[in-house]
Order: C-alpha cells, then sequence, then structure tokens
C-alpha cells in the first residue's frame, strides 16, 4: 500500500472546486477502503494567486476535512506549471508518489487507478495520455494537435497528447528537483529524468464549469517556453540556413564572374551582386555560428543533472544503502 498525493493547481477555481473536491473524496475513501492507498494520503490544492474565493475555500476543506486534505498557497500568480511543481516539492518527502491534476477534472480521474496499478508494477513515472479529443473544440484540437507537432520539429520531446496529468514516483520527483533551471517546462523535463515508465489512456472530458485559463496568447507562450527551455534546434536551423545561402552565394559568385568575362553585363553589376551574395551568406553563418555558443552557454548555465543510478548492483555488505530508493 502506498502514500498518494494529488496535487492540482488552482487558479480562479472556485466555480469548479465544490464538484472537483467532492468527486475526489469520493474517489478517495473509495481508494483507502479497498487498500489502495494508505490513510496518509492527501489532496493538496495549490491555490496560484487566485484572485477569487479559491483560498478562502481551500482553508474550509482543510477545515472541516483535514484527513483527505491539505493546502498550499502562493504568494503570487507563478502560472501552471510553477504551481505544480511547488505543490510537488513541498510534498514530495510525505508520499511514495504524486499525481498532478488539473482543477477542472477534464482528465478522467478514474485512471488514478490504472496509474496506482503501474506504479505498484514498480513504474516511476505514469503518463495520463488522452486517447480522444471528442470534447475539444476544433480550433481548440487543432492548435493542441500544432503545438506536438511544432515541438518535435523544433528539438523538444514531448510525449504526444500528454497534458500535465501524470504520476511521479519519489525518486523521479528527487530527480526532477535536480533541475535548477528558472524556465521549467515540466512535460519536456520528466521524460529527460528516465527511469521506467508507461502510458495510461483516458478520454478527456470538458471543462464542467469555469473558464479555460489557457487562452490561444497563452498557449502560443506555451509553446514558445516549451521549445526555447528545452532546445536550442532554432539556433541551429539558423547556422544551416547561413551554410546553406553561403554555398549558394559561391555558385552565384562563379555565375557572376562567367558572365562578366563572357561580357554579359554593366559595368559594376559584378562587384555589386556579388558582395551582396557573399556577404549575406556570411552574416548569416557567422551569427549561426556564435548562436552555437550562445546555445552552448544557455545549456551549461542550466547546470542539468548528467545522470541519475537507477541501480547498484554490489554484494558489499558493511554498508546498507538503499541505492534503489525504493
Ligand atoms: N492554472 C494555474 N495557474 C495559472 C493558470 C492555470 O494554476 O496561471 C491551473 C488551473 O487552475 C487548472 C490548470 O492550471 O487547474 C489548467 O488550466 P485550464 O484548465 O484552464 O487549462 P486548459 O485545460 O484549458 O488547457
Ligand atoms: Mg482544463
Amino acid at each position: 500500500m502506498k502514500t498518494i498525493y494529488l496535487v492540482i493547481p488552482c487558479y480562479n477555481e472556485e466555480a469548479v472546486l465544490p464538484e472537483t473536491t467532492k468527486r475526489l473524496t469520493e474517489l478517495m475513501s473509495d481508494l483507502r477502503q479497498q487498500g489502495m492507498i494508505t490513510p496518509q494520503s492527501r489532496i493538496v490544492l495549490v491555490n496560484d494567486g487566485s484572485k477569487d474565493r479559491t483560498w478562502e475555500m481551500i482553508e474550509e476543506y482543510y477545515r472541516t476535512q483535514p484527513q483527505f486534505f491539505e493546502g498550499i498557497c502562493l504568494s503570487r500568480n507563478q502560472g501552471h506549471q510553477n504551481a505544480l511543481l511547488a505543490g510537488m516539492m513541498t510534498v514530495k518527502d510525505r508520499c511514495d508518489a504524486v499525481i498532478s491534476l488539473d482543477a477542472d477534472l477534464q482528465d478522467d480521474i478514474n485512471a488514478i487507478r490504472e496509474m496506482i496499478a503501474k506504479f505498484e508494477e514498480g513504474f516511476d513515472v505514469v503518463y495520463g495520455v488522452r486517447s480522444a479529443r471528442k470534447t475539444d473544440s476544433a480550433f481548440k484540437r487543432m492548435t493542441a494537435q500544432g503545438f506536438y507537432k511544432l515541438m518535435h520539429l523544433m528539438g523538444a520531446e514531448v510525449v504526444y497528447n500528454h497534458a500535465d496529468y501524470r504520476l511521479m514516483s519519489r525518486r523521479a520527483l528527487e530527480g526532477l528537483a535536480e533541475y535548477r533551471e528558472v524556465n521549467l517546462f515540466l512535460r519536456g523535463i520528466v521524460p529527460m529524468i528516465g527511469y521506467p515508465s508507461t502510458t495510461v489512456y483516458y478520454e478527456r472530458a470538458k471543462r464542467f464549469a469555469g473558464e479555460s485559463k489557457y487562452p490561444l496568447k497563452k498557449m502560443l507562450g506555451f509553446a514558445m517556453q516549451g521549445i526555447t527551455s528545452l532546445s536550442v534546434k532554432p539556433i541551429r536551423m539558423i547556422t544551416s540556413l547561413g551554410v546553406t545561402i553561403f554555398l549558394v552565394s559561391m555558385a552565384m559568385i562563379i555565375y557572376c564572374l562567367i558572365r562578366h568575362f563572357t561580357g554579359y553585363t554593366v559595368a559594376g553589376w559584378t562587384s555589386t551582386a556579388i558582395s551582396v551574395w557573399a556577404i549575406g551568406g556570411l552574416q548569416l553563418f557567422a551569427v549561426g555560428v556564435i548562436g552555437e555558443y550562445i546555445g552552448k552557454i544557455y545549456l551549461e548555465t542550466k547546470q542539468r543533472p548528467k545522470y541519475f543510478v537507477q541501480t547498484y548492483l554490489s554484494d558489499r555488505k558493511d554498508d546498507n544503502g538503499d541505492f534503489t530508493h525504493r
């Protein structure tokens, strides 16, 4: 039996909290009765600087049902990713695994059962993946799909159709804590941690109350953040473009010279045409090279962890260290 914490970031969610907490407490008591989770398991509501009554409500849930709820209040609005991280990092030492989910329960909470089962099987990370997007509007579906395509193209590897609905074991969370970068894009970082992982599928429902906190503008910003925080591929693209144009310019120089010597030009054309091509190509190439170094500096400043030991086989009995952290 494992201690599982459900971490839920909440930003202006007064409209959905009554229903959400009702459904989750029902699920929690079921899971407890069936002996799937310990009585120490909790639902953690993280208030991300809401301007409505969200925090007052969270306080109330904690006051009336402390056996189910814990509350965390951030000093101000920090955005979904940071609120999630704050919740996970605050509780990671008190549980065996954390499941993160949205306050609007668009992610089917019945998948939680399966996630816990997979965790018991030995998986450290269980991704919740949407099997269908029937309930999303055509526009949301298109932009979301475009998002994954773009991410992939730009070298940011993310799990397809997986939002932030996932289970993470304690050691995976400890791994996550080692990523000290400020621009943290969880969906991209979690696969980088490694350890055995698997997926469970569920159908995504409609938001039953309140409004989406992710309008298109925020989504674009989110995609941008994902790409620039994970990969230096855009810089690489500039370099390739520079090299290509430089090569084209070489060909153009030869072409211009041929024209010049065969006399098919007006005076001054050859030198002008050559300089435009050569300097243009050279400049872009140079910018790309500088970009490569900036990319390196960028990645170095993140000081990402280089490895995590998953298992350490040793027959020495003189220390009883548990190297597998389980
Ligand atoms: N959220 C947050 N801080 C923000 C924006 C959103 O904590 O600044 C939370 C929000 O309360 C919800 C989750 O992030 O629990 C996902 O938001 P939403 O459901 O609006 O996004 P969508 O499902 O439309 O992509
Ligand atoms: Mg939602």
